[in-house]
């Protein structure tokens, strides 16, 4: 667990607490969370979920900007309800009242696509390429077999692998 993320969450939670004059109960904290979201906040199970890849990346901004914007709707949740817009005035009002941030509602980081191998598979058509999952691969090892639907012969491992 990244110590200086959570110790942002809490110091968020007591500068709310501080602005609004009200406890609010701590959310749960988990660092599952891939692809292109920075965070996401879980409102009726108060959890907060963030993405550790963008994180180690993009270190200061996502300590200042996301931590503060996914706190701030689970803030905003319990202060207002579920009647709310996820990013209307009420969470507006929190990230610039509160944290003095700009309520932007989409992070700027780079997301790298995650590589994916592919297996290519050829038939005796020309033009006949097609790129197989590696799960694919794996069931054709186990005896599965694909055909061309144009010249109907089966499908067979071209030795050549390339990451997409
Ligand atoms: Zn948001
Ligand atoms: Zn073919």
């Amino acid at each position: 667990m990244p110590e200086q993320l959570i110790a942002r969450v809490e110091a968020c939670y007591q500068q709310a607490e501080a602005f609004f004059k009200q406890r609010f109960a701590r959310p749960e904290v988990s660092f599952k969370l891939r692809g292109q979201k920075a965070g996401v906040a879980h409102l009726t199970e108060n959890k907060l979920r963030f993405n550790p890849q963008l994180y180690r990346e993009n270190r200061d901004d996502f300590l200042k900007q996301t931590v503060a914007h996914e706190v701030a709707h689970l803030i905003a949740h319990q202060l207002f309800g579920l009647k709310i817009q996820p990013h209307g005035e009420e969470w507006q009002l929190i990230m610039r009242g509160v944290y003095e941030l700009p309520p932007n509602r989409c992070h700027s980081y780079a997301v790298k696509r995650r590589q994916v191998s592919r297996f290519i598979y050829r038939c005796s058509c020309p033009q006949g390429e097609f790129p197989f999952s590696a799960q694919r691969h794996a069931l054709v090892a186990k005896g599965r077999r694909y055909y061309c639907r144009r010249c109907k012969m089966t499908l067979s491992f071209s030795g050549e692998q390339r990451r997409e």
